[in-house]
């Protein structure tokens, strides 16, 4: 059992500052709810509005951090979201703080959906990564505050535990086979029985030889370098090697990240086949996704795509003509809990699993969120997992655990992480900018990330 699961919920109220009055007692039970005093109507909540929206940034462990807190009209209660966008996060600051904030305040924080249906369309020109993190900030922080408004952690409010705890993937990676099996190792003795596994560096950069472009003064001299037969021979050398050392029993993962020709992925896809791969991500860039045809009636390798879209309907196709198996979603770059869930609900009754983005430009809090969410959906496939550092743990109190490759949330009420706004406010973001650096073929030409 997660320790943290014996913590009295009283003391995770202290712990996350919730005020004792009104409606948090009310939902206690502690004081009975007056029907008079519900001028909304709402059986077992007072009405409620937001007060304040604003963005805060922290970066205590290398990515650029933005969190999204909702303030209410009961003192004491307020929300979390997650907002992050490692590379334009300033972008989303001005969203929340000059945009959604004048447009929430007022408005009834419990109306979860008409919040997320108005705001969404609020700019008239919808979606895109920065407005739908400004608009994830908001909607986590809704689904956090209405948990704490019923005294229950949010996967309750999504229907209840499907399962004890999420079972998660490690990352193992190395410059060749010697290292990679060494980190794969040490995964399977922290008990992980998912491994995603990456050889030459994250892109393969160490793979590929001869960067032409930086000896002709092409580009930078700092600009990564990827060949697509480098990377697809030793892909396959890897999960031979791989699969070979650590046996059956062990999954194996693996992303491609799109930076080969979809004909090169088809044949790298039937590589790897024999192998058994647990699945195989974003074999193509999100213009691509016409090839999925071609990869289903070719292979029965497991396919994940879609850490990319922006829009939910992007997957809509692929999962209703059961064309992928798992879809990866970084869930603030949809829009939220909100759209994730109907999304993990579509993806049900197609019989695709889930297996929502989780890397390290995802607060402690969009951790959370995609663990709520993993508990209570029937169809979930496997979670990605970040181990935090000390800073992020302290900046983030009640973050998400990890023990045995599976994650654990805290049974707080909401999503069960707070945040320490004077200790965040000590990291701030770095000089860099933090934008994706550009990556090119041997005579310069850009590849897609
Ligand atoms: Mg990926």
């Amino acid at each position: 059992m997660n320790p943290q699961n014996l913590i009295d919920r009283r003391d995770w109220l202290k712990v996350l500052g919730l005020g004792t009055l009104g409606g948090v007692s009310a939902t206690l039970g502690t004081r009975p709810l007056l029907a008079a005093e519900n001028t909304n109507a709402q059986p077992g909540s007072a009405p409620l509005t937001i007060t304040r929206v604003r963005a805060i940034p922290t970066c205590p462990q290398r990515t650029r951090l933005v969190v999204v807190k909702v303030e209410t009209s009961e003192p004491g209660l307020y929300g979390l979201g997650c907002a992050t966008f490692n590379q334009r996060p300033l972008a989303v600051i001005t969203a929340v703080n000059e945009y959604l904030d004048p447009f929430c305040r007022g408005r009834h924080a419990d109306h979860i959906e008409d919040l997320w249906q108005t705001a969404y369309t609020s700019s008239y020109w919808r979606n895109g990564p920065v407005l739908n993190n400004a608009l994830s900030g908001l909607d986590m922080a809704l689904w956090d505050i209405k948990g704490k408004r019923a005294g229950l952690p949010v996967y309750q409010l999504l229907g209840g535990k499907c399962r004890f705890a999420v079972d998660c993937y490690g990352h193992a990676s190395g410059r060749d086979l010697a290292q990679l099996e060494e980190s794969v190792q040490r995964l399977v003795e922290r008990g992980y029985r998912h491994i995603r596994i990456q050889l030459g560096g994250y892109g393969s950069p160490h793979l590929s030889e001869a960067a032409d472009f930086r000896t002709h003064g092409f580009g930078r001299a700092s600009d990564e370098l990827m060949e697509p037969e480098p990377y697809v021979r030793a892909t396959e050398t890897m999960f031979e090697r791989i699969r070979d050392h650590f046996g059956p029993k062990l999954e194996l993962l693996h992303d491609i990240h799109e930076r080969i020709h979809p004909v090169d992925a088809l044949r790298l896809l039937k590589a790897v086949e024999p192998y058994r791969p647990f699945f195989i991500e974003d074999p193509v860039a999100p213009e691509d996704i016409g090839y999925f045809k071609l990869f289903r009636q070719q292979t029965a390798v497991p396919l994940a795509m879609g850490e990319l879209f922006n829009n939910p309907h992007e997957w809509v196709g692929l999962i209703t003509d059961r064309l992928i198996d798992f879809i990866r979603v970084h869930l603030s770059q949809i829009g939220g809990l909100t759209p994730a869930r109907k999304l993990a609900i579509l993806a049900e009754w197609f019989n695709v699993r889930t297996a929502w983005h989780g890397p390290m430009d995802v607060s402690p809090v969009g951790h959370a969120a995609n663990a709520h969410l993993d508990l209570a959906s029937s169809n979930f496939g496997i979670q990605e997992s970040v181990n935090f550092n000390q800073e992020m743990q302290e900046v983030f109190p009640g973050a998400p655990t990890m023990k045995n490759g599976y994650m654990w949330v805290n049974e707080a009420p909401g999503l069960g992480v707070d945040l320490n706004e004077k200790l965040a406010a000590k990291f701030p973001f770095p000089e860099h900018p933090g934008y994706w650096e550009p990556v090119r073929r041997r005579d310069g030409t850009s590849v897609r990330p």
